[in-house]
């Protein structure tokens, strides 16, 4: 056995590539446990650089309880950051049972092996897509949830959350914190690692900026007559190093208080953009090109939604520090750094 370690699920991933960065430098130990359907060793290798120390990856499949008790068994874990899921939108609605399958029994199997060694604080990626089509703006998190959510995967997280909040019921034990992330951009200041989505991407910023760096050619831009202040469609774009601080800071709190139900929280900025306002501040800050067409609305979207943060503030001591315009260079010099993503042969 080992010192204690935080166990990072998906912790190859987009976000957790980044999160692995930020709890190195708050000194957490932590053993990476992912699967790798959607992500790359690679990003492993350029966090280990970019922190200075070698990463403890355990390459497993959260529904595989097996291979957990293995790990458990090999570490002293302490807690869980818990970000291994699937996450595409439209292949959820084609894939609905192998999206259950993943994120919402993914996510039982880890739970029962975690209560199994004793191993009872989580901290879950959940999302803004919970609140479905909210009429009052901003979000707050004692907003209704789980009504007008528009696709598989939102429900999963959906159903996550109630099935932690009946976790915590059965046993006042656990500490639970339940971050709903808003949309989550950029990368790190380093420009070596980043969202590598395979194949064309579904969300805003990876689109606009494969555009700009002539891998696609134009961007669709989904609505323009929405009732906004341009007509398309409204979001809380939150930088992902902001994003990775707050997990460091849910940690912290949760080794530090004895909760008397789950915590959740809002990770956004409390500020709106509009597609149009990404494309222009994306342009201005890195001096390129990006073409597009105004199209018709994406089924499943909403208008506008946009967090409150304050709870976050309050409780976390956590507020988003980074602007638009970090967001929109950062995600650039990663793109252009990295035009093919990981996908490199030498590493
Ligand atoms: P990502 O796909 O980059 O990372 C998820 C990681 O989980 C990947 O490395 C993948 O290989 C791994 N994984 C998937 N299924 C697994 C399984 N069954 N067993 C083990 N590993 C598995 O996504 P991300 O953007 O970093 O998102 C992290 C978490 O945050 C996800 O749960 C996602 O749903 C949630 N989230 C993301 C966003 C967003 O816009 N990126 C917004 C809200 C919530
Ligand atoms: N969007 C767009 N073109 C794209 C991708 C997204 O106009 O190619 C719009 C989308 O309609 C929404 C915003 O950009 O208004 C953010 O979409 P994204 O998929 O990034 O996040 P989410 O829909 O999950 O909030």
């Amino acid at each position: 056995m080992e010192n204690k370690k935080i166990l990072v699920t998906g912790g190859a991933g987009y976000i957790g590539s980044h999160t692995l960065v930020e709890l190195s430098q708050a000194s957490y130990d932590f053993v990476v446990y992912d699967n790798l359907v959607n992500s790359s060793k690679v990003a492993i290798n350029r966090v280990a650089n970019i922190i200075g120390k070698d990463v403890v990856f355990e390459e497993g499949d959260i529904r595989d309880s097996k291979r957990l008790v293995e790990v458990f068994t090999k570490y002293d874990i302490d807690s869980v950051i818990h970000f291994a899921g699937l996450k595409a939108v439209g292949e959820s609605v084609e894939k609905p049972l192998y999206y259950y399958d993943n994120n919402v029994n993914g996510t039982i199997k880890l739970l029962e092996i975690m209560k199994e060694f004793n191993c009872k604080k989580i901290v879950f990626s959940s999302s803004a897509t919970v609140y479905g089509d909210p009429k009052e703006m901003p979000v707050t998190e004692d907003m209704q949830t789980g009504q007008g959510i528009t696709n598989p995967y939102g429900r999963s997280k959906y159903m996550i959350e109630e099935i932690l909040k009946d976790l915590f019921i059965s046993d006042s034990s656990w500490k639970i914190a339940i971050l709903r992330y808003f949309n989550p951009v950029g990368a790190h200041e380093s420009g070596n690692i980043g969202e590598d989505p395979e194949g064309v991407p579904n969300n805003l910023m990876p689109f606009i900026s494969q555009v700009a760096v002539g891998k696609l050619e134009k961007l669709k831009v989904f609505g323009g007559d929405y009732p906004t202040k341009d007509g398309t469609g409204v979001r809380d774009y939150i930088h992902v190093v902001d994003l990775a601080e707050a997990h460091v800071k849910a940690v912290e709190f949760l080794d530090k208080n004895n909760l008397d139900k789950p915590l959740i929280v809002n990770i956004g900025t409390g500020r709106g953009y509009s597609v149009l306002e990404m494309i222009k501040a994306f342009k201005k800050v890195n001096q390129v090109k990006v073409p597009y067409d105004i199209v018709n609305r994406r089924a499943g979207d909403v208008a506008k939604i946009y967090a409150n943060p304050k709870k976050a503030k309050e409780l976390l001591n956590w507020e988003a520090k980074r602007d638009i315009e970090q967001m929109c260079q950062s995600s650039w010099d990663w793109q252009s750094k990295n035009p093919r993503g990981y996908s490199i042969i030498d590493e």
